[in-house]
């Protein structure tokens, strides 16, 4: 019995191993079995100077940018593994546009490693749950899938944390914000998410962390801590892959 147990075992393993790349995703190098090589994954994952608030990338050694102590987001920090730069955006438009599923483990898993540096176990157990920001259901409709839902999923298998089973409603299909002033991009995004009675309910009083892929301007993520704040949720923080630099 104990024989054959071994053997599933051991077939199963192999099993597994040949699912799983034995070259990194980035250099093609040898990786044993792991998305990435660890000389790709220490170069990705290097210390940023950044905004304590909103997550933009600072050059000189200071707490808040500019633009945060004029304008305040809702949410209560951001976190960024990177600024907008390679290999960040191929590896998006790879998931987002070609279809590479396996982009979506490796964002989730750089995503934890990065977190773990700026959150530790105590504050990681007081979130209460993850939401990974809605699609409008046409667009998803299209591309198939949600890249913030699989980056999410990839992100719990390293990071104690839960996805939401409530659901935000993206009621706009909204345009690209690039190129709007502040008050024509607030009019855009004006009510462009809500949530049903039953889900506010359920979320009011929680800690919440938004999971986007490319944060730019932050106005959309703005408008869904919104509608989160008026749901009575006690605080939203924003998780994202990258956060592009003020210009
Ligand atoms: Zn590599
Ligand atoms: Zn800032």
């Amino acid at each position: 019995m104990q024989h054959f147990l071994r053997n599933i075992y051991q077939h199963s393993q192999r099993l597994l191993e040949a699912c799983l790349p034995s070259h990194c995703l980035l250099c093609n190098l040898a990786s044993k079995q792991s998305l990435i090589c660890s000389f790709c994954h220490d170069a990705i994952l290097t210390e940023r100077t950044y905004c304590l608030h909103c997550g933009c990338g600072l050059t000189a050694s200071q707490d808040f940018c500019g633009e945060c102590l004029q304008h305040h987001f809702d949410f209560q920090q951001l976190h960024a593994v990177a600024s907008y730069q390679s290999p960040f955006p191929e590896l998006i438009k790879q998931l987002k546009y070609n279809n590479q599923l396996l982009v979506a483990d490796l964002l989730g898993l750089l995503l934890a490693d990065s977190l773990k540096q700026r959150y530790n176990q105590q504050q990681l157990q007081i979130i209460d749950y993850l939401i990974p920001v809605p699609l409008h259901a046409k667009k998803q409709r299209t591309r198939g899938f949600n890249q913030t839902q699989l980056i999410s999923n990839a992100l719990t298998q390293n990071l104690p944390v839960k996805i939401a089973q409530k659901t935000i409603i993206r009621n706009k299909f909204t345009q690209a914000q690039e190129g709007l002033s502040r008050q024509q991009r607030a009019f855009n995004l004006n009510n462009a998410f809500s949530l049903s009675a039953e889900d506010k309910a359920a979320l009011a009083g929680k800690y919440i962390v938004l999971l986007d892929d490319v944060v730019t301007t932050g106005a959309t993520i703005n408008s869904l801590c919104q509608c989160l704040l008026a749901a009575k949720v006690k605080r939203v923080d924003v998780w994202c892959i990258c956060r592009t630099e003020l210009q």
